[in-house]
């Protein structure tokens, strides 16, 4: 086992990442108080993350330390809220080197920092079996204003944040399998997109007035418009030439066509994926995130993709799917 106990853990490597919030006690009592300010709402959300499913037995802690609490605040991001603070349940296997906990603690302190958003409570406990940590973040939204998939109109563009497939060709790169074409520094780049995700948290205010409904994009751009589509009860049509991507992934799509299925059904994005008053006047960046219209909500049902060469592509698989 590792050369702290669990209160070690909690009071040497934790503890000083709830210092900025008074309601959640150093972290010394049974639970935190927060209060939430008034015309504001708080929205809740949990992820977890496990090794084998989300990350590589041996990825760095630090990484997998800021990444799940990168998808928790993607989600937040998704719904229009300010970030407010999270509880954090980690089961480390009995055997976890200090040196990895010291690691997971110092990435997770580097976002706590960068992000303002404090850690408030959680849980330790050691497994005999594959390490996982869950994430419950709590954000604040002014009432009634929290964004939703299900409310997009007909006439909507569907915009998305910036790059596509990023991550899922960033997991191919990190199990070193072969077929990727871009160069070494454009595998790296593709790596760290996958291992540590840009939540757009500044995005919906920006675009307040315009944005009508909103998801984040995790389990794959078909897959999640897909629910939008359902929940909206509306058609997409978009258009595979209109998808975003970065250098790297054009590169590996234009050698290896086959590769658009990973791109778009492969998950990991973490972008937003928004239904935009098409009167609305959309910039092409909100703090130098490119914002990108890959196509428009209509009457009827479904996910629709238009081809590079006109026709309609369709996936083999739409998304990432755990059952
Ligand atoms: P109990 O098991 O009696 O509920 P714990 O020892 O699990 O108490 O927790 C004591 C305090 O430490 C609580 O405030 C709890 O929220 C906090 N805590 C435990 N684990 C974590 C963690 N991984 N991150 C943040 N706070 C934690
Ligand atoms: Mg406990």
């Amino acid at each position: 086992m590792t050369a702290r106990s669990e209160f070690q853990i909690i009071a040497d490597l934790f503890a000083p990442l709830a210092r900025s919030c008074p309601g959640a006690y150093g972290l010394l009592d049974d639970a935190a108080v927060v209060a939430v300010p008034a015309g504001r709402e708080l929205v809740v959300t949990a992820d977890a993350l496990v090794s084998g499913v989300h990350f590589l037995p041996d990825d760095p802690y630090g990484c997998i330390a800021r990444k799940v609490l990168r998808v928790n605040l993607s989600d937040l991001a998704a719904m229009g809220a300010d970030p407010y603070g999270f509880l954090l349940t980690c089961a480390f296997p009995v055997d976890t080197p200090d040196s990895w906990l010291v690691d997971f603690a110092r990435g997770l302190a580097d976002d706590v920092a960068l992000f303002g958003i404090p850690l408030l409570g959680g849980d330790t406990v050691a497994t005999p079996g594959p390490a996982s940590f869950t994430v419950t973040a709590m954000g604040t939204v002014a009432s009634g204003k929290a964004l939703r998939r299900g409310s997009a109109m007909p006439g909507d563009l569907i915009v998305v944040t910036g790059t596509i497939g990023d991550g899922a060709l960033g997991l191919i790169a990190a199990q070193g399998e072969v077929g990727l074409c871009c160069d070494q520094v454009g595998k790296e780049f593709l790596v760290d997109r996958y291992c540590i995700p840009r939540p757009r948290l500044s995005v919906p205010a920006a675009l307040s007035g315009g944005i009508r409904a909103a998801m984040d994009i995790s389990d794959g751009l078909v897959q999640d418009l897909g629910h939008m589509c359902q929940l909206s009860g509306l058609r997409a049509d978009i258009t595979l030439a209109d998808i975003p991507l970065s250098g790297p992934v054009h590169c590996c799509v234009t050698s290896n066509s086959s590769l658009y299925e990973a791109v778009m059904a492969g998950g990991d994005d973490y972008e937003l994926l928004m239904a935009i008053d098409p009167a609305f006047d959309l910039p092409s960046e909100v703090d130098g995130v490119p914002l990108s219209v890959i196509g428009r909500f209509t009457e009827g049902n479904g996910c629709h993709v238009m081809g590079i060469s006109g026709g309609t592509w369709q996936p083999k698989k739409t998304g990432f799917k755990h059952f």
